[in-house]
């Protein structure tokens, strides 16, 4: 039986953090055997709100294909490719521009709501606001059927599939699959201020490679329950970064439940809680950030792990690119 494809990936815009941990990491780990899969360094896509700072973009390869390797993606089982190296995503990408309207992206959830983070007003870059494009190119490159990501991304995998069936429907045949979101519960994690997703740009993360000073005082920095003044006063668990974060990363949840409801009677102080995370964080990131430093001594090897995952990638990327002019009938010389 043919295993179906998984394409995901990340922008390369700095190291990854807990939140692609829970958010992406963990179900990709999961579909290692059971799964083709496809890990994207979208160089390019950083590139979209990153122009300005390209040195950072390219510096941020090696350190996200670290990341990968250190919380136990096998090259051996999982491609990793680069997406500037791959030249028939951009061929695909100037194509299915042509089949999305501006009026679309424009009312595509993420982009509105990326573009009022990123605070750019009238002034967005034309490759952002058309990345739901380039993402849809590939992900239907790979021909991948399913893509796990973060809830944030549901409307771009959406996106997707009504530039897929306009394709199908000009070519009278199904040339390119639709894909399937793979969205964990845990939802998405917000930053240590709380406020904002955790995000590599935002400055609110903790990130896979932190030291465990670094871990220590992002905990100490963590919002709470701004009400919760004394021990003994009741407090809120809802809106509580502190447990959001063991919702996500404390294995033992039924005494989690017991914390949380002694929390809400009052007579727990948020030093405990604190405590507990740190501990649990501490020993979730200490093996990651162990391998990742061992990794780091064999820049040669990481190359290669890329460079033979993108030269894979290149067949299978330019196979679709020749599947999707060939339907369309375009003229061939
Ligand atoms: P940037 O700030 O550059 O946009 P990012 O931290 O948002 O970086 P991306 O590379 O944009 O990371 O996202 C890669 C994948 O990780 C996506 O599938 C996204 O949904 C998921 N992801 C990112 N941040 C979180 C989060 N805080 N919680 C859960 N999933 C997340
Ligand atoms: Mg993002």
């Amino acid at each position: 039986m043919n295993k179906s494809t998984i394409l995901t990936g990340d922008r390369t815009t700095g190291p990854l953090h807990i939140g692609h941990y829970a958010g992406s990491l963990a179900n990709r780990l999961r579909y290692q055997d059971s799964h083709e899969q496809f890990l994207l360094l979208a160089d390019i896509q950083a590139l979209t709100d990153n122009a300005h700072d390209p040195e950072k973009v390219r510096r941020s390869v090696v350190e996200v294909a670290l990341d990968y390797l250190a919380v136990g993606i096998d090259p051996a089982r999982t491609t990793i490719c680069l997406q500037s190296h791959l030249p028939a995503l951009a061929e695909l990408s100037m194509l299915y521009l042509n089949f999305v309207t501006v009026a679309r992206l424009e009312r595509n959830p993420t982009i509105k709501d990326e573009i009022r983070m990123r605070g750019f007003g009238r002034d967005i870059p034309a490759g952002f606001l058309c990345y739901p494009a380039a993402q849809a190119a590939d992900i239907t490159a790979f021909k991948a059927s399913i893509v796990p990501v973060g809830e944030d991304q549901a409307p771009l995998i959406e996106q997707t599939n009504e530039i897929v069936r306009r394709i199908n429907a000009t070519a009278g045949s199904v040339v390119l699959p639709e894909a399937r979101a793979i969205i964990p519960k845990a939802g998405r994690l917000p930053g240590i201020d709380g406020k904002a997703k955790m995000s590599k740009s935002g400055g609110n993360a903790i990130a896979l490679s932190a030291s465990s000073e670094q871990i220590r005082s992002s905990v100490k920095a963590m919002f709470t329950d701004p009400h919760h003044l004394r021990v003994e006063d009741p407090g809120r668990v809802e809106g509580n970064v502190v447990f959001t974060y063991l919702d996500a990363f404390d294995p033992d949840q039924d005494e989690l439940a017991e914390l949380k409801a002694q929390y809400q009677r009052g007579g727990l102080g948020d030093g405990k809680i604190k405590a507990r995370l740190e501990a649990i964080l501490q020993e979730l990131i200490a093996p990651i950030r162990q391998r990742r430093a061992q990794l780091a001594e064999d820049r040669g090897y990481i190359l290669e792990v890329i460079k033979e995952g993108t030269a894979q990638a290149r067949e299978r990327t330019e196979a679709t690119k020749r599947d999707v002019v060939n339907a369309l009938g375009l003229f061939q010389l």
